[in-house]
Protein backbone atom coordinates (compact mmCIF):
# COMPACT_ATOMS: atom_id res chain seq x y z
CA UNK A 1 0.00 0.00 0.00
CA UNK A 2 0.98 3.37 -0.24
CA UNK A 3 1.31 3.88 3.20
CA UNK A 4 3.52 1.26 3.33
CA UNK A 5 5.63 2.34 0.56
CA UNK A 6 6.36 5.47 2.45
CA UNK A 7 7.04 4.71 5.61
CA UNK A 8 9.90 2.36 3.93
CA UNK A 9 11.08 5.33 2.72
CA UNK A 10 11.26 7.09 5.22
CA UNK A 11 12.93 3.75 7.50
CA UNK A 12 15.82 4.57 4.72
CA UNK A 13 16.22 8.17 5.71
CA UNK A 14 15.76 7.43 9.61
CA UNK A 15 18.88 5.46 9.61
CA UNK A 16 21.02 8.07 8.72
CA UNK A 17 22.32 10.67 11.60
CA UNK A 18 22.43 13.70 9.77
CA UNK A 19 21.59 13.67 6.02
CA UNK A 20 23.29 14.85 3.05
CA UNK A 21 21.35 16.62 0.12
CA UNK A 22 21.95 13.70 -1.72
CA UNK A 23 20.17 11.67 0.99
CA UNK A 24 17.21 13.84 0.89
CA UNK A 25 17.08 13.93 -3.24
CA UNK A 26 17.10 10.22 -2.96
CA UNK A 27 14.32 9.50 -0.54
CA UNK A 28 11.94 12.65 -2.30
CA UNK A 29 12.83 10.11 -5.47
CA UNK A 30 10.97 7.44 -4.24
CA UNK A 31 8.11 9.96 -2.75
CA UNK A 32 7.73 10.58 -6.29
CA UNK A 33 7.80 6.80 -7.03
CA UNK A 34 5.30 6.21 -4.52
CA UNK A 35 2.82 8.88 -5.22
CA UNK A 36 2.90 7.87 -8.89
CA UNK A 37 2.17 4.10 -8.16
CA UNK A 38 -0.38 5.81 -6.38
CA UNK A 39 -2.48 6.54 -8.84
CA UNK A 40 -1.69 10.21 -8.47
CA UNK A 41 -1.69 12.13 -11.22
CA UNK A 42 1.79 12.86 -12.66
CA UNK A 43 2.12 16.51 -12.91
CA UNK A 44 0.48 17.15 -9.27
CA UNK A 45 2.93 14.71 -8.40
CA UNK A 46 5.90 16.70 -10.19
CA UNK A 47 4.74 19.78 -8.81
CA UNK A 48 4.31 18.31 -5.03
CA UNK A 49 8.08 17.28 -5.16
CA UNK A 50 9.66 20.46 -6.69
CA UNK A 51 7.85 22.03 -3.91
CA UNK A 52 9.33 19.63 -0.69
CA UNK A 53 12.70 19.50 -2.39
CA UNK A 54 12.67 23.35 -2.11
CA UNK A 55 11.92 23.60 1.03
CA UNK A 56 13.94 19.97 2.49
CA UNK A 57 16.83 20.89 1.27
CA UNK A 58 17.02 24.39 2.81
CA UNK A 59 19.91 25.22 5.60
CA UNK A 60 17.25 24.43 8.09
CA UNK A 61 16.49 21.15 7.44
CA UNK A 62 20.25 20.00 7.24
CA UNK A 63 21.74 21.75 9.76
CA UNK A 64 18.85 20.56 12.22
CA UNK A 65 19.32 17.67 14.74
CA UNK A 66 16.51 15.49 13.43
CA UNK A 67 17.09 16.44 9.45
CA UNK A 68 15.23 13.03 8.83
CA UNK A 69 12.01 13.86 10.71
CA UNK A 70 12.23 17.18 9.39
CA UNK A 71 11.96 15.92 5.67
CA UNK A 72 8.88 13.95 6.77
CA UNK A 73 7.34 16.92 9.16
CA UNK A 74 8.05 18.72 5.38
CA UNK A 75 6.18 16.05 3.25
CA UNK A 76 3.60 15.79 5.55
CA UNK A 77 2.85 19.58 5.48
CA UNK A 78 3.11 19.80 1.70
CA UNK A 79 0.29 16.93 1.64
CA UNK A 80 -1.50 18.73 3.97
CA UNK A 81 -1.39 21.50 1.44
CA UNK A 82 -2.12 19.94 -1.70
CA UNK A 83 -5.27 18.68 0.00
CA UNK A 84 -6.48 22.25 1.45
CA UNK A 85 -5.31 22.33 4.63
CA UNK A 86 -6.67 25.48 6.16
CA UNK A 87 -9.30 26.17 4.02
CA UNK A 88 -12.66 26.25 4.32
CA UNK A 89 -14.24 23.35 2.81
CA UNK A 90 -17.38 23.50 5.01
CA UNK A 91 -21.04 23.44 3.04
CA UNK A 92 -22.02 26.78 1.98
CA UNK A 93 -26.02 26.11 2.60
CA UNK A 94 -26.21 30.69 3.33
CA UNK A 95 -29.25 31.40 0.81
CA UNK A 96 -32.70 32.10 0.15
CA UNK A 97 -34.59 28.70 0.61
CA UNK A 98 -35.17 26.34 -0.48
CA UNK A 99 -31.20 25.85 -1.32
CA UNK A 100 -30.73 23.31 -3.90
CA UNK A 101 -27.22 20.70 -3.55
CA UNK A 102 -26.69 18.99 -6.84
CA UNK A 103 -25.05 16.01 -6.64
CA UNK A 104 -23.49 14.84 -9.76
CA UNK A 105 -20.52 12.07 -10.83
CA UNK A 106 -20.18 8.69 -13.16
CA UNK A 107 -22.59 5.42 -12.14
CA UNK A 108 -21.67 3.83 -9.24
CA UNK A 109 -19.75 6.78 -7.65
CA UNK A 110 -22.16 6.94 -4.72
CA UNK A 111 -24.38 9.98 -5.22
CA UNK A 112 -27.67 8.40 -4.71
CA UNK A 113 -26.03 6.89 -1.46
CA UNK A 114 -24.30 10.26 -0.62
CA UNK A 115 -27.86 12.13 -1.22
CA UNK A 116 -29.40 9.95 1.72
CA UNK A 117 -26.33 10.72 3.82
CA UNK A 118 -26.32 14.52 3.40
CA UNK A 119 -30.06 14.63 3.89
CA UNK A 120 -29.40 12.74 7.54
CA UNK A 121 -26.68 15.19 8.08
CA UNK A 122 -28.61 18.12 7.23
CA UNK A 123 -31.66 16.75 9.13
CA UNK A 124 -28.70 16.62 12.34
CA UNK A 125 -28.24 20.48 11.53
CA UNK A 126 -31.95 21.27 12.34
CA UNK A 127 -32.63 21.76 8.12
CA UNK A 128 -35.60 20.32 7.14
CA UNK A 129 -34.14 18.50 3.48
CA UNK A 130 -35.79 16.99 0.37
CA UNK A 131 -34.41 14.34 -1.56
CA UNK A 132 -34.66 14.58 -5.68
CA UNK A 133 -34.82 12.14 -7.79
CA UNK A 134 -33.40 13.64 -10.84
CA UNK A 135 -32.05 10.27 -12.46
CA UNK A 136 -34.48 9.06 -14.69
CA UNK A 137 -33.81 6.49 -16.65
CA UNK A 138 -33.54 3.28 -14.62
CA UNK A 139 -36.73 2.95 -13.24
CA UNK A 140 -34.70 1.44 -10.03
CA UNK A 141 -33.05 4.82 -9.22
CA UNK A 142 -36.00 6.29 -8.16
CA UNK A 143 -36.62 3.33 -6.14
CA UNK A 144 -33.39 3.08 -4.54
CA UNK A 145 -33.68 6.59 -3.74
CA UNK A 146 -37.33 6.21 -2.23
CA UNK A 147 -35.70 2.95 -0.26
CA UNK A 148 -32.69 5.23 1.06
CA UNK A 149 -35.19 7.77 2.21
CA UNK A 150 -37.36 5.16 3.57
CA UNK A 151 -34.28 4.42 5.83
CA UNK A 152 -33.70 7.69 7.59
CA UNK A 153 -37.44 9.22 7.39
CA UNK A 154 -36.46 11.57 4.87
CA UNK A 155 -39.21 12.29 2.16
CA UNK A 156 -38.28 11.94 -1.52
CA UNK A 157 -40.35 13.98 -4.29
CA UNK A 158 -43.08 12.02 -5.64
CA UNK A 159 -41.96 11.57 -9.17
CA UNK A 160 -42.70 9.02 -12.32
CA UNK A 161 -39.66 7.53 -14.90
CA UNK A 162 -39.63 8.95 -18.04
CA UNK A 163 -39.93 12.29 -16.89
CA UNK A 164 -37.73 15.08 -17.95
CA UNK A 165 -35.66 15.72 -15.15
CA UNK A 166 -35.29 19.79 -15.13
CA UNK A 167 -38.63 19.41 -15.18
CA UNK A 168 -39.03 17.45 -11.99
CA UNK A 169 -36.36 19.48 -10.13
CA UNK A 170 -38.27 22.89 -10.87
CA UNK A 171 -41.77 20.99 -9.65
CA UNK A 172 -39.35 19.69 -6.38
CA UNK A 173 -38.57 23.13 -5.92
CA UNK A 174 -42.19 24.54 -6.14
CA UNK A 175 -43.29 21.90 -3.75
CA UNK A 176 -40.28 22.51 -1.25
CA UNK A 177 -41.55 26.16 -1.46
CA UNK A 178 -44.95 25.41 -0.15
CA UNK A 179 -44.17 22.78 2.06
CA UNK A 180 -41.43 24.19 4.18
CA UNK A 181 -38.33 22.00 2.85
CA UNK A 182 -35.46 24.24 3.01
CA UNK A 183 -33.02 22.41 1.14
CA UNK A 184 -33.52 20.41 -2.16
CA UNK A 185 -30.73 17.23 -2.40
CA UNK A 186 -30.69 16.39 -6.31
CA UNK A 187 -29.43 12.85 -7.12
CA UNK A 188 -28.91 13.20 -11.02
CA UNK A 189 -28.26 9.92 -13.23
CA UNK A 190 -24.75 8.80 -13.56
CA UNK A 191 -23.22 6.85 -16.94
CA UNK A 192 -20.37 4.72 -16.95
CA UNK A 193 -18.50 7.34 -19.23
CA UNK A 194 -19.03 11.11 -19.65
CA UNK A 195 -21.06 11.63 -22.84
CA UNK A 196 -22.78 14.53 -24.43
CA UNK A 197 -26.20 14.02 -23.64
CA UNK A 198 -25.70 13.71 -19.66
CA UNK A 199 -23.29 16.25 -19.44
CA UNK A 200 -26.25 18.76 -21.64
CA UNK A 201 -28.57 17.83 -18.73
CA UNK A 202 -26.76 18.36 -16.11
CA UNK A 203 -26.01 22.30 -17.42
CA UNK A 204 -29.52 22.51 -18.05
CA UNK A 205 -30.52 21.92 -14.28
CA UNK A 206 -27.43 24.05 -12.93
CA UNK A 207 -29.14 26.35 -15.35
CA UNK A 208 -32.43 26.10 -13.77
CA UNK A 209 -31.70 25.46 -10.19
CA UNK A 210 -29.19 27.25 -9.51
CA UNK A 211 -27.59 24.78 -6.86
CA UNK A 212 -25.43 26.75 -4.19
CA UNK A 213 -23.44 23.77 -4.27
CA UNK A 214 -22.41 21.32 -6.63
CA UNK A 215 -21.06 18.08 -5.51
CA UNK A 216 -18.96 16.11 -7.65
CA UNK A 217 -18.91 12.89 -6.37
CA UNK A 218 -15.98 10.65 -7.00
CA UNK A 219 -15.24 6.74 -5.65
CA UNK A 220 -12.12 7.14 -3.79
CA UNK A 221 -11.07 3.45 -5.14
CA UNK A 222 -11.01 4.95 -9.11
CA UNK A 223 -7.65 6.80 -8.34
CA UNK A 224 -6.36 8.45 -11.80
CA UNK A 225 -9.46 8.02 -13.62
CA UNK A 226 -11.59 9.88 -11.35
CA UNK A 227 -9.45 13.39 -11.99
CA UNK A 228 -9.98 13.28 -15.69
CA UNK A 229 -13.52 13.15 -14.91
CA UNK A 230 -13.51 15.58 -12.31
CA UNK A 231 -12.03 17.85 -14.82
CA UNK A 232 -14.42 17.52 -17.33
CA UNK A 233 -17.38 17.82 -15.02
CA UNK A 234 -16.00 21.10 -13.47
CA UNK A 235 -15.10 22.49 -16.53
CA UNK A 236 -18.78 22.09 -17.37
CA UNK A 237 -20.66 22.93 -13.80
CA UNK A 238 -17.66 24.54 -12.20
CA UNK A 239 -18.30 22.33 -9.05
CA UNK A 240 -18.19 23.81 -5.83
CA UNK A 241 -17.01 20.87 -4.01
CA UNK A 242 -15.70 16.86 -4.10
CA UNK A 243 -17.58 14.02 -2.00
CA UNK A 244 -14.89 11.30 -1.83
CA UNK A 245 -17.05 8.00 -1.30
CA UNK A 246 -15.76 4.28 -0.37
CA UNK A 247 -12.76 5.96 2.29
CA UNK A 248 -13.70 2.85 4.56
CA UNK A 249 -12.05 0.74 2.07
CA UNK A 250 -8.21 -0.07 1.39
CA UNK A 251 -8.06 3.48 -1.32
CA UNK A 252 -4.80 4.84 -2.28
CA UNK A 253 -5.91 8.10 -1.37
CA UNK A 254 -3.95 9.11 -4.69
CA UNK A 255 -7.76 10.20 -5.87
CA UNK A 256 -8.13 12.84 -3.09
CA UNK A 257 -4.86 14.57 -3.60
CA UNK A 258 -5.19 14.49 -7.21
CA UNK A 259 -8.75 15.92 -7.98
CA UNK A 260 -8.45 18.64 -5.26
CA UNK A 261 -5.26 19.77 -7.23
CA UNK A 262 -6.45 19.59 -10.66
CA UNK A 263 -9.87 21.09 -10.18
CA UNK A 264 -8.56 23.42 -7.53
CA UNK A 265 -12.34 22.74 -5.63
CA UNK A 266 -12.38 21.36 -1.94
CA UNK A 267 -12.74 17.75 -1.14
CA UNK A 268 -15.63 18.92 1.66
CA UNK A 269 -17.02 15.05 2.78
CA UNK A 270 -15.87 11.63 2.84
CA UNK A 271 -18.46 8.06 2.64
CA UNK A 272 -17.08 5.63 5.04
CA UNK A 273 -19.10 3.29 4.36
CA UNK A 274 -22.28 2.11 3.16
CA UNK A 275 -24.41 2.86 6.05
CA UNK A 276 -26.28 6.14 5.79
CA UNK A 277 -24.60 8.11 8.88
CA UNK A 278 -21.22 7.08 7.08
CA UNK A 279 -20.50 10.56 6.06
CA UNK A 280 -17.96 12.84 7.43
CA UNK A 281 -16.53 16.26 6.92
CA UNK A 282 -13.03 15.96 4.96
CA UNK A 283 -9.74 16.67 7.09
CA UNK A 284 -7.06 17.66 4.82
CA UNK A 285 -4.56 16.84 7.57
CA UNK A 286 -5.62 13.52 8.98
CA UNK A 287 -6.23 12.08 5.13
CA UNK A 288 -2.16 13.79 4.78
CA UNK A 289 -1.78 11.35 8.07
CA UNK A 290 -3.38 8.23 6.50
CA UNK A 291 -1.29 8.95 3.38
CA UNK A 292 2.10 8.71 5.20
CA UNK A 293 0.69 6.08 7.54
CA UNK A 294 2.80 6.91 10.13
CA UNK A 295 0.44 7.09 13.07
CA UNK A 296 0.64 9.56 15.03
CA UNK A 297 4.17 9.10 15.01
CA UNK A 298 4.26 13.17 13.75
CA UNK A 299 2.84 14.75 16.05
CA UNK A 300 5.20 13.32 18.62
CA UNK A 301 8.12 14.43 16.80
CA UNK A 302 6.31 18.26 16.69
CA UNK A 303 5.19 17.83 20.03
CA UNK A 304 8.55 16.94 21.10
CA UNK A 305 10.06 19.60 19.03
CA UNK A 306 8.72 22.11 20.45
CA UNK A 307 9.03 21.65 23.77
CA UNK A 308 12.55 20.54 24.12
CA UNK A 309 15.71 23.20 23.21
CA UNK A 310 17.76 20.62 20.99
CA UNK A 311 21.43 21.42 23.37
CA UNK A 312 19.67 19.77 25.82
CA UNK A 313 18.28 16.56 23.52
CA UNK A 314 21.60 16.56 22.34
CA UNK A 315 23.49 16.41 25.48
CA UNK A 316 20.53 14.36 27.07
CA UNK A 317 21.34 11.89 24.45
CA UNK A 318 24.87 11.79 25.02
CA UNK A 319 24.66 11.67 28.87
CA UNK A 320 22.26 8.32 27.80
CA UNK A 321 25.03 6.77 25.39
CA UNK A 322 27.94 7.26 28.52
CA UNK A 323 26.19 7.01 31.90
CA UNK A 324 23.24 4.50 30.46
CA UNK A 325 19.63 4.58 31.89
CA UNK A 326 20.16 5.02 35.75
CA UNK A 327 17.97 7.37 38.65
CA UNK A 328 19.81 10.38 37.50
CA UNK A 329 19.29 10.57 33.87
CA UNK A 330 15.91 9.11 34.65
CA UNK A 331 15.19 12.39 36.64
CA UNK A 332 16.24 14.38 34.10
CA UNK A 333 14.13 12.89 31.50
CA UNK A 334 11.10 12.92 33.63
CA UNK A 335 11.18 16.38 33.71
CA UNK A 336 12.16 16.89 29.45
CA UNK A 337 8.54 14.69 29.83
CA UNK A 338 6.66 16.48 31.64
CA UNK A 339 7.34 19.40 29.35
CA UNK A 340 5.62 17.45 26.50
CA UNK A 341 2.50 16.25 28.20
CA UNK A 342 1.93 13.29 30.41
CA UNK A 343 4.49 10.20 29.91
CA UNK A 344 0.89 8.15 28.93
CA UNK A 345 0.31 10.25 26.23
CA UNK A 346 3.28 10.57 24.87
CA UNK A 347 4.13 6.23 24.67
CA UNK A 348 0.58 6.31 23.20
CA UNK A 349 1.84 8.29 20.16
CA UNK A 350 3.74 5.28 19.32
CA UNK A 351 2.65 2.72 17.13
CA UNK A 352 3.08 -0.39 19.19
CA UNK A 353 3.95 0.82 22.54
CA UNK A 354 1.09 0.29 23.92
CA UNK A 355 1.78 -3.36 25.10
CA UNK A 356 5.09 -2.19 26.53
CA UNK A 357 2.66 1.14 28.27
CA UNK A 358 0.52 -1.18 29.90
CA UNK A 359 2.84 -3.45 31.22
CA UNK A 360 4.90 -0.75 32.64
CA UNK A 361 1.76 0.07 34.56
CA UNK A 362 0.59 3.91 35.14
CA UNK A 363 3.10 6.03 34.28
CA UNK A 364 1.35 9.31 34.74
CA UNK A 365 2.59 11.89 37.13
CA UNK A 366 1.34 14.41 38.55
CA UNK A 367 3.10 17.90 39.23
CA UNK A 368 3.01 16.97 43.00
CA UNK A 369 4.33 13.44 42.29
CA UNK A 370 7.16 14.27 40.23
CA UNK A 371 8.23 16.66 42.76
CA UNK A 372 8.21 14.04 45.10
CA UNK A 373 10.62 12.02 42.97
CA UNK A 374 12.89 14.73 42.48
CA UNK A 375 13.34 15.06 45.99
CA UNK A 376 13.94 11.56 46.31
CA UNK A 377 16.57 11.27 44.08
CA UNK A 378 18.66 14.45 45.10
CA UNK A 379 18.24 12.92 48.41
CA UNK A 380 20.71 10.16 47.45
CA UNK A 381 24.24 10.03 46.85
CA UNK A 382 25.62 10.22 43.19
CA UNK A 383 26.59 6.74 43.43
CA UNK A 384 23.06 5.51 44.63
CA UNK A 385 21.99 7.20 41.58
CA UNK A 386 23.50 5.35 39.20
CA UNK A 387 23.41 2.17 40.82
CA UNK A 388 19.99 1.41 42.36
CA UNK A 389 21.02 -1.39 43.01
CA UNK A 390 23.25 -0.45 45.79
CA UNK A 391 19.86 1.07 48.05
CA UNK A 392 19.96 -1.18 51.31
CA UNK A 393 17.00 -0.85 53.60
CA UNK A 394 19.42 1.75 55.73
CA UNK A 395 20.02 3.64 52.46
CA UNK A 396 16.32 3.93 51.99
CA UNK A 397 15.88 5.08 55.20
CA UNK A 398 18.28 7.51 55.00
CA UNK A 399 16.77 8.91 51.75
CA UNK A 400 13.44 8.99 52.91
CA UNK A 401 14.04 11.27 55.85
CA UNK A 402 16.43 13.35 53.76
CA UNK A 403 13.39 13.89 51.67
CA UNK A 404 11.17 14.38 53.70
CA UNK A 405 9.05 11.16 52.25
CA UNK A 406 8.36 7.70 53.33
CA UNK A 407 10.12 4.49 52.76
CA UNK A 408 7.24 3.36 50.94
CA UNK A 409 7.45 6.28 48.65
CA UNK A 410 11.24 5.37 47.79
CA UNK A 411 10.39 1.97 47.68
CA UNK A 412 7.09 2.85 44.89
CA UNK A 413 10.15 5.31 43.10
CA UNK A 414 12.50 2.22 42.91
CA UNK A 415 9.86 -0.02 41.72
CA UNK A 416 8.39 2.60 38.74
CA UNK A 417 12.49 2.88 37.81
CA UNK A 418 12.62 -0.11 37.33
CA UNK A 419 9.29 -0.41 35.42
CA UNK A 420 10.77 2.07 33.42
CA UNK A 421 13.61 0.23 32.77
CA UNK A 422 11.85 -2.90 31.32
CA UNK A 423 9.73 -0.46 29.41
CA UNK A 424 12.90 0.70 27.48
CA UNK A 425 14.28 -2.38 26.49
CA UNK A 426 11.26 -2.89 24.98
CA UNK A 427 11.21 0.88 23.52
CA UNK A 428 13.98 -0.35 22.14
CA UNK A 429 12.69 -3.36 20.10
CA UNK A 430 10.69 -1.36 18.59
CA UNK A 431 13.89 0.27 16.72
CA UNK A 432 17.14 1.98 17.41
CA UNK A 433 15.95 4.93 18.07
CA UNK A 434 12.56 4.54 18.93
CA UNK A 435 14.16 5.02 22.78
CA UNK A 436 16.27 7.87 21.91
CA UNK A 437 12.69 9.94 20.57
CA UNK A 438 11.12 9.31 23.57
CA UNK A 439 13.57 10.58 26.00
CA UNK A 440 15.86 12.23 24.30
CA UNK A 441 13.95 14.24 21.95
P1 LIG B 1 -24.58 6.11 -7.75
O1 LIG B 1 -24.72 5.26 -8.97
O2 LIG B 1 -23.56 7.18 -7.93
O3 LIG B 1 -25.89 6.66 -7.29
O4 LIG B 1 -24.02 5.17 -6.59
P2 LIG B 1 -24.78 4.46 -5.40
O5 LIG B 1 -25.14 5.47 -4.34
O6 LIG B 1 -25.89 3.61 -5.91
O7 LIG B 1 -23.61 3.59 -4.79
C1 LIG B 1 -22.99 2.54 -5.50
C2 LIG B 1 -22.47 1.51 -4.52
O8 LIG B 1 -21.46 2.07 -3.72
C3 LIG B 1 -23.54 1.04 -3.56
O9 LIG B 1 -23.39 -0.34 -3.37
C4 LIG B 1 -23.22 1.76 -2.27
O10 LIG B 1 -23.65 1.05 -1.13
C5 LIG B 1 -21.73 1.87 -2.35
N1 LIG B 1 -21.22 3.01 -1.58
C6 LIG B 1 -21.53 4.31 -1.68
N2 LIG B 1 -20.80 5.06 -0.82
C7 LIG B 1 -19.99 4.22 -0.15
C8 LIG B 1 -18.99 4.38 0.86
O11 LIG B 1 -18.67 5.49 1.33
N3 LIG B 1 -18.37 3.25 1.29
C9 LIG B 1 -18.69 2.02 0.78
N4 LIG B 1 -18.02 0.98 1.25
N5 LIG B 1 -19.59 1.83 -0.18
C10 LIG B 1 -20.26 2.91 -0.64
MG1 LIG C 1 -27.77 6.60 -8.21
Amino acid sequence: SLTEKFDSVFKKLRGHGRLSEENIRDALREVRLVLLEADVNYKVVKDFVASVTARAVGQDVLKSLTPAQQVIKVVRDELGLLMGEGEDNSLDLAARPPVSIMLCGLQGAGKTTTCGKLALKLRKEKRNPLLVPADVYRPAAIEQLKTVGRQIGIPVYDTQPGQDPVAICEAARHFADLNGYDTLILDTAGRLHIDQELMGELSRIKASLDPREILFVADAMTGQDAVTVAKAFDELLNITGVVLTKLDGDARGGAALSIRAVTGKPVKLVGMGEKLDALETFHPDRMAQRILGMGDVLSLIEKAESAIDRDQAADMEQRLRKEGFNLETFRDQLQAVKKMGSMESILKLIPGAGKALKKAGDMQLPDKELKKIEAIINSMTRRERRDHRILNGSRRLRIAAGSGTTVQDVNQLLKRFTEAQKMMKKMQKLGPKGLKSLMGR
